[in-house]
């Protein structure tokens, strides 16, 4: 029998407990700044380029880890916890995989020494607010419990020094990062619905890298207006960045694009992190979309931002608020919605309004209401099914592709939704992919069965356009021929009811540009 010493007390011959303590960064300080490279990572490489811009006009040394591929997974498998979810795996196994390189060519001290983590952290009842701990579990399987991992909170903007003051989260480094964050959106915006109809094959992806290296140099010289409101009031109303988007609409004004080429047009949603990747950790979905003729609508992380803001002013609407002003708190953050939109509005325009709008939140919570209550927060929360039901009422896709990741909380919670919702709207086409990352064949076969009846009625409206307005494809190759600005990516297609761009493209010419009757 054990030998108790006194009542309360662990057995003598117990071997010694070690508590669980959570990770914590040695200290980053100021003065190694201009040795210590800081990684980031998990959007893609167009908004990762605009981030560097800022950072480096900070003067930090930063730099994005490699694109995530298909390797992670297995590196992130071997180190985390079994249950983990996909975007946790991938993203956990690319730092594995960068350290384990940088390692094999230095020594684990000098890796250590050399780089800091940046990523961002939130709570709440997902496995966002724990990626942190997957990454230390990471860290300690790898033996660099020393490497310095630092989280960025989504909502604060003005965190101040941290960790020993080598990284300094303060309103021109954040402002910088959101602007990045919105101008890669924008871009986005205008890749995927100029690729699929560009004439040269390539000339997009060209434009698109000249581009982001142009942008990547305005944030990279953006100037200095000190470190509080003066910085806010400047990013707020300055030309400094319409005038750049003025001159990347300059850029894609030489691309010839043939809108007559009809394709079903997918709105990507999903889990964050899954959605808006572009490459093995979602199986290229976005471009695997484009070569089976689809026109992709892809999620701008600018929708997940403004829907940081609405949680909280719905609880000072609902009093659920213990903020002591709630009356003022609510007026403020509506005040700040309304700058939001009013910025992203501005930057769409200096690009001829190619870019799409944002959708309005507070429509979206009333369209998820009767399927997914707006508190269940954790991932995307309602906004996935609201998302679905503003394409399909508004008419702005043919069908849904929502990526799922296999062992997501909220996903599974929203997809178990969607089935009523499926239950009431039977013809809106929605297609859900589990993702796991080794599965790619099960996942894109699913979505192909979805994504032929989508074509089906895009050609189907394509068709009763051309009725409706009593022209024919040769008539519009020949007003195209007098008229080539039609023919341009700069050329705005107003969205007249048709979930396809190429059925709105012949209602257009007829409607607005007096394009008259065969
Ligand atoms: S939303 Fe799902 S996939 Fe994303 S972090 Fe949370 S649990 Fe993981």
């Amino acid at each position: 029998m054990a030998q108790l010493t006194t009542i309360g007390q662990l057995p003598l011959n117990q071997p010694p407990i070690h508590h669980y303590t959570a990770y914590r960064p040695r200290p980053f300080k100021r003065e190694e700044r201009d040795k210590v490279t800081i990684l980031y990572g998990g959007l893609t490489w167009k908004h990762e380029r605009l981030i560097q811009g800022t950072l480096h006009n900070m003067k930090y040394n930063a730099e994005p880890l490699p694109n995530i591929a298909r390797d992670d997974l297995d590196a992130g498998k071997e180190l985390i916890d079994v249950g983990a979810c996909c975007p946790t795996i991938f993203t956990t196994g690319s730092l594995v995989n960068f350290l384990k390189k940088e390692v094999a060519a230095s020594s684990k001290g000098e890796v250590a020494n050399k780089y800091v983590f940046l990523t961002a952290g939130a709570c709440g009842p997902c496995r966002f607010g724990q990626y942190h701990e997957s990454y230390s579990m990471a860290l300690d399987g790898l033996g660099l419990r020393d490497f310095r991992m630092f989280l960025l909170a989504q909502d604060e903007l003005d965190q101040g020094p941290s960790g020993g003051g080598g990284l300094e989260i303060n309103l021109p480094l954040s402002l910088g990062l959101i602007w990045g964050i919105l101008f890669g959106d924008l871009l986005s915006d205008l890749e995927y619905l100029t690729r699929p109809y560009e004439i040269n094959p390539g000339q997009t992806d060209q434009v698109l890298k000249a581009s982001v290296e142009y942008l990547y140099r305005v944030f990279r010289e953006r100037p200095d207006h000190g470190a509080k409101y003066g910085t806010l009031a400047w990013h707020l109303l300055t030309n400094y960045f319409t005038n750049a988007l003025r001159e990347v609409c300059k850029m894609w004004d030489v691309i010839e694009v043939d809108r007559l080429r009809v394709k079903a047009k997918v709105k990507i949603t999903g889990e964050f992190w899954l959605q808006t990747h572009e490459g093995d950790g979602n199986y290229n979905i976005k471009r695997w979309l484009e070569q089976e003729d689809a026109e992709v609508v892809p999620p701008p992380v600018a929708v997940w931002l403004h829907y940081l803001l609405h949680p909280t002013i719905r609880k000072l609407e609902h009093r659920h608020s213990t903020s002591k002003h709630p009356r003022l708190e609510q007026t403020l953050l509506q005040a700040l919605e309304r700058i939001y939109r009013w910025t992203y509005n501005r930057f769409r325009k200096a690009l001829a309004d190619l870019p799409n709008e944002l959708p309005d939140q507070e429509e979206l919570r009333e369209l998820a209401e009767p399927f997914y209550h707006f508190e269940l927060r954790g991932g995307e929360g309602h906004m996935l099914i609201g998302k679905a039901l503003h394409a399909y009422h508004h008419k702005k896709a043919h069908m849904i592709c929502e990526l799922s990741p296999y062992s997501c909380m909220p996903n599974t919670m929203s997809i178990g939704s969607m089935a009523n919702v499926i239950g009431k709207y039977p013809d809106l086409l929605y297609a859900p992919i589990e993702v796991k990352g080794d599965s790619e064949v099960h996942a894109l076969s699913r979505c192909q069965m979805i994504l032929t009846e989508a074509k089906r009625r895009a050609h189907e409206q394509f068709q009763e356009v051309l009725k409706k307005t009593g022209l024919t494809v040769e008539k519009i190759r020949k007003y195209e021929e007098r008229h080539p600005e039609t023919r341009r990516a700069t050329h705005r297609v107003p969205h007249l009811g048709y979930s396809g761009t190429a059925a709105n493209y012949v209602l257009h010419l007829a409607q607005d540009r007096g394009l008259a009757r065969a």
